[in-house]
């Protein structure tokens, strides 16, 4: 029943960015945060490129129960420094219903990932959390279950709800994921939500970063959020894929170059 599409707007008022049809919007942080300092450092290197909002996982829900899962609580603290450091809204993952007020008092934008698109009751939680949801595509969703997780949160009448491409699950293991380009133009066919596409996540290398985030630019997307960290070999998450001093400022120009690209 929207004719026209929507414009999210994520942060506190008088410092609010939009992500949608008008605009590009550039995402980028660690995947991860690790400490104080690298998630300091990866901020600084995520806005000195550009990017007007800054992500960070402090719930990490990996594959496997003995990997890193995350600082919690005490990653959330550090998140909310950052905003006051940058000056920039923060978005970050939210794993469990009962989590949704505490992460929603520390950050600007709540993020549901691939792993809980399905996971009804986190999508009415954040529904009736009054932050914007950047709401990532399952891993093996078809667009329409999708749209109808967008719908729960939609349902409990939060309508700021961003829709992330981040790849699917397909037989090619070249790349983590596959990532699904021809879902931004169907789901903007389908849907007023803004739609953006996370390269990092869906291909899990570093040097498929900045192609991915071209195409993205060149289908329409409404942004793009990327992973960084000051020292990617170290990451306790997914060193593989962040971008780090050459990439990232390719990144910067492409997404700086935009006009001309589009
Ligand atoms: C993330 O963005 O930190 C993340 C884990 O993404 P996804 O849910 O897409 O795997």
């Amino acid at each position: 029943h929207h004719p026209d599409r929507s414009t999210v707007w994520v942060g506190p008022a008088g410092h609010q960015v939009p992500i949608g049809p008008d605009t590009f919007t550039f995402i980028a942080g660690p995947c991860a945060v690790e400490s104080k300092e690298q998630t300091a450092e990866a901020s600084r290197m995520a806005q000195s490129a550009g990017a007007t909002i800054i992500r960070g996982g402090a719930f990490k829900p990996r594959t496997s129960p003995y990997a890193f899962q995350g600082l919690g609580l005490a990653g959330l603290e550090i998140l909310a420094g950052i905003r006051e450091a940058t000056g920039l809204p923060v978005v970050t993952e939210v794993v469990d219903p009962r989590d949704v007020p505490m992460v929603a008092e520390h950050v600007d934008m709540l993020q549901v990932g691939t792993r809980n698109m399905a996971n009804f009751g986190l999508l009415q939680a954040v529904g009736e959390a009054g932050k914007p949801v950047l709401l990532k595509r399952g891993m093996t969703a078809t667009i329409e279950e999708w749209l109808m997780a967008a719908e729960y949160i939609a349902q409990r009448g939060n309508l700021d709800v961003v829709l992330c491409e981040r790849g699917i699950r397909t037989f090619e293991p070249a790349t983590r994921n596959t990532l699904d380009i021809s879902a931004v133009p169907v789901v903007q066919a389908a849907s007023h939500l803004p739609v953006i596409v996370d390269p990092s996540h869906a291909s899990g290398r570093k040097d498929l970063v900045v192609p991915l985030s071209r195409a993205a630019i060149a289908v329409g997307a409404d942004g793009v959020i990327v992973d960084v960290h000051p020292d990617p070999e170290t990451a306790l998450c997914d060193g593989p894929q962040a971008l780090l001093g050459a990439e990232l400022r390719e990144l910067a120009q492409a997404v700086r170059r935009l006009p001309e690209v589009v």
